[in-house]
Parts: C-alpha cells; structure tokens; sequence
C-alpha cells in the first residue's frame, strides 16, 4: 500500500475517502481537515483566546496539538472528576502533554472544590453519573472562560461523537436537542461560544494522527462509559461505515442541509440568572448549585 501523495509506504487508508497515505501527508491530511472545519463554521480567529477542555485522551489532545501549531492562541482547562485511578491517570497525561507543549493548564478537581468525586454527588441525586459528568463540565468550562476572559471553548468532539448524538436523539425524536448538534454554537450572555473543530474526522482517524504525532494519551476508557448509550451507537455506526464507507459524513451533512426542519420545533426557553451562581438557568436555581450547594439553596429558601 502506497502513499497516493508521494508514492512513500502508506501508513494508513482512509476508506471514505479511498485514499493511503505516508504518516507525513496523512497528518497534513488531518491538519487540513481541521483548518477546513474552522473556515467553513466560522469558527475562531487567530486573535482569539482559546480554552481547550482536556481529558488526557486522544481527541482533545490532538485537537490542542494541531491548534497550538496551527498558531492559535491555546489554554488548556481538565476537570478532575474524582473517579478514582481513572481521573489520576487521565489528570498524569494532561499535566505531561502542557508541560511537553509548554502550554497553560488549569485544573479544578472535584475532590478539591467539594471534598468529594463525582459519583457521591450523583448517590444523592435523581441524575446518572453521565448526566452529572456533562453538568459539572458544562458548568466549569462555561465558568472559566467568562471569568478568565476566552472568547471560545473548543471541545474534542469528533464525527463518530456527533453522529451517535444525532442518531440517539434522532431514535428519541428529542428534536430541541437535535438542533443543537452543531460544530459551532454562539455566544449567549455569559456562555461563551463553543466550537468543535474535529467535526471533519472520525475517531480512527483522530486516534491515528495523535499516535503517528507522538502525542502519549489515555488510552483506558472511563469505568462509566461501558453503560453509556452513546458507545451503543458508535458500534452500530462503525458497522454500517464498515460496509458502507462515508456514511457518517454523509449522515451528518444531511442534518446540517435539513436541520432547519427541526428549526420550528426548538423550544424557546427563557433563561434567567441562576440566584447563587449567575450562569443562565431554566429555573431559579441552575441544576449545578442544586446539586453541589444544596446547604446555600436551603438558606436562601429555595427547598
Ligand atoms: Fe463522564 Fe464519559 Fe465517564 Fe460518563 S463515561 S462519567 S460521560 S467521562
Ligand atoms: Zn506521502
Ligand atoms: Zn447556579
């Protein structure tokens, strides 16, 4: 198998896009992807501050990687969850890759700003340890860009993650989350705008170019993800990429064409300011301070 590029031994075959590369033109491949998913969704400019959510695993260290050498102005923020010797060792890889790049990290942990890991916050609520997962890192990304002044947060969500949220919510016809499935989401009040510049490249090929750029990342998976639902329908999408290549693409940029069909159904909520901590809430106390300043929310009679 041949480089299609300069005729060097390939190191990998992209079957969407029937095409082998050498490691050398297969990372320019990706970089390209990147730079392209960025143009067209509009979604940074150099001068940009960026704040890159970190998990030790290959796809937001990749992504912080290709903007850190595409030149973008690039900080690094993980959430240390407190899930035992997983958030250890994810927390060890995001503290190597800053230091080797000579990049900005900031960690809040859990155990730290509460005393506790996540899963005895999620014993005393209604919510699955997943569901509280994207709270606190909803709630904290969305924090420390307003606060520490970044104009963007930048998430390594890849094709695979976006297509089996879209095929989820699609079997689920939730309809108000489906068009939320974008690359790019605007500033709103105090949430800063929120982009995914992997939208063009799919799991393998993320994994690849983080392995062929040296990059060490977690390869462990989080001890939770084996219920998650989400991994159910990327099995069931790589079976159908498998014998149909370019599905997923395909998939996605189909709902980009038709989302406005769903445009009508989006649901207009009003937001208002949390009481406690200020971010834009449903009611008026957001799901996170219930959660965590349950003693707070009772003095201010709100239980
Ligand atoms: Fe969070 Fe993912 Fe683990 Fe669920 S599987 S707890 S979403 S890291
Ligand atoms: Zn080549
Ligand atoms: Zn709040």
């Amino acid at each position: 198998m041949k480089c299609r590029k300069c005729g060097e031994r390939a190191a990998i075959k992209l079957y969407q896009h029937n095409l082998s590369l050498c490691r050398e033109h297969f990372c320019e491949f990706v970089e390209e992807r990147v730079k392209k998913a960025i143009h067209d969704f509009c979604m940074f400019e150099k001068e940009e501050k960026i704040l890159v959510v970190i998990s030790g695993g290959k796809d937001s260290l990749a992504l912080s990687y290709i903007l850190n050498k595409l030149g973008y102005s690039v900080s690094l923020l993980y959430i240390d969850l407190g899930i035992d010797e997983y958030s250890d060792n994810s927390r060890k890889f995001c503290e190597e890759f800053a230091r080797k790049f000579a990049l900005s990290l900031k960690i809040i942990s859990l155990r730290e700003e509460w005393g506790k890991g996540i899963r005895a916050f999620c014993c005393q609520t209604y919510k699955s340890i997943c569901s509280l997962c994207g709270l606190v890192k909803r709630y904290y990304f969305n924090k420390v860009a307003y606060e520490e002044g970044f104009d963007v947060v930048a998430t390594g969500h890849n094709l695979d993650d976006m297509v089996s949220a879209l095929l989820s919510n699609l079997l689920g016809w939730r309809t108000s989350y489906l068009v939320k499935q974008l690359p790019l989401l605007p500033e709103e009040g105090r949430l800063k705008k929120k982009a995914k510049p992997l939208i063009y490249l799919t799991e393998r090929e993320t994994a690849a170019y983080a392995f062929l750029s040296g990059i060490s990342f977690l390869r462990e998976e989080c001890p939770y993800s084996r219920d998650a639902s989400f991994l159910r329908m990327k099995h069931l999408l790589n079976e159908v990429e498998r014998s149909s290549p370019g599905t997923k693409f395909s998939f996605y940029r189909g709902f980009l064409e038709k989302r406005h069909l769903f445009q009508e159904q989006e649901e207009k909520v009003d937001l208002k300011d949390c009481l406690l901590c200020g971010f834009p809430s449903l009611l008026e106390i957001c799901s996170f301070c219930k959660t965590f300043r349950k003693e707070e929310v009772k003095n201010a009679g709100k239980i």
